[in-house]
């Protein structure tokens, strides 16, 4: 095991050579208390050797000043810097080392498989567990629903407009199929929710032939649910204000003809039914106040 830079850890692969790396993440958002426990378990279990990883592993905890002080962030919103940024401050610093870890990582093992960027969410979810997939050009072999399935995740959310999010950073830089995943509400952090998850990511890192083999189709791949983002609400100014209630949990539907918000320029209604996810309008101007979808 290496250590490339504050608490991101290198660790080749124990015995098979040529293998497809994967990178996991949690803590780029520094209060998501459950992902970050779920990394350290799986942390522990390298570390002690009871766990012997066959793929080559990044493995990194994203704001390590955020989670000490158990705050979202310090300065900035670290995943929204992936990418070119006028903003200065602790999280550019560590955008920027995150992003020369993963290219080191690239170079260093050839091909990597994916990136698994752990969250999350502030409110309560109808659909608790899900993932979201950045915009991404190339079809992948693997049978990603399925995967998500056996790993306790209920949806996927496409993602229509490009964002600097580390995922998004990834599958464009390192060529990796790349989500970010969602793993619960803040309010649940009971690691005992993310067994599936860590029964998945124990069998990815010991059988590098798992991600491309049939995946079995269990009977929740029927209630599995995908959505593409329809609208990325952005608040523009300080009297943006949204007409139905913000805190409502992710997912719940908005009948056509919706009132949703009120900005400067009027206020959006709904044109079709929509789903809500990360309504806040308490982000700064300029930041995103929430995304509609459309199931598919
Ligand atoms: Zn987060």
């Amino acid at each position: 095991m290496e250590q490339w830079f504050e608490q991101v850890f290198f660790f080749p692969s124990a015995t098979t050579t040529g293998s497809a790396g994967v990178v996991l993440s949690c803590g780029i958002h520094g209060d998501e208390t459950g992902p970050i426990h779920l990394i350290q378990t799986i942390h522990q279990l390298l570390v002690t050797g009871h766990l012997q990883t066959q793929r080559p592993l990044l493995l990194i905890y994203g704001n390590p000043n955020a989670i000490r002080d158990n705050k979202r962030y310090v300065d900035f919103n670290l995943n929204r810097l992936f990418g070119p940024t006028s903003h200065t401050g602790a999280e550019t610093l560590r955008a920027g080392d995150l992003m020369s870890a993963c290219s080191r990582f690239q170079r260093q093992v050839g091909h990597v498989a994916c990136h698994l960027d752990l969250h999350s969410t502030i409110k309560p979810s109808l659909i608790e567990r899900f993932a979201l997939r950045p915009i991404n050009n190339r079809c992948s072999s693997i049978q990603w629903g399925t995967h998500l399935v056996n790993a306790g995740f209920g949806g996927l959310v496409q993602q229509s407009h490009r964002t600097q999010t580390f995922a998004q950073f990834t599958c464009d830089s390192l060529g990796c199929d790349s989500f970010t995943l969602e793993c619960g509400s803040h309010s649940q952090p009971d690691i005992t929710q993310f067994e599936a998850l860590k029964n998945w990511i124990l069998t990815l890192l010991a059988d590098p032939g798992f991600l491309n083999q049939q995946a079995s189709r269990t009977t929740a791949n029927s209630t599995f649910k995908h959505f593409v983002v329809k609208e990325d609400i952005i608040k523009t100014t300080s009297q943006f204000k949204f007409l139905i209630d913000e805190r409502t949990p992710n997912f719940t539907l908005l009948p056509i003809g919706t009132d949703v918000y009120e900005d400067k320029n009027g206020i959006l209604k709904t044109s079709e039914a929509r789903y809500t996810l990360f309504l806040n309008s308490k982000v700064e101007i300029g930041q995103r106040a929430g995304l509609l979808l459309s199931n598919i």
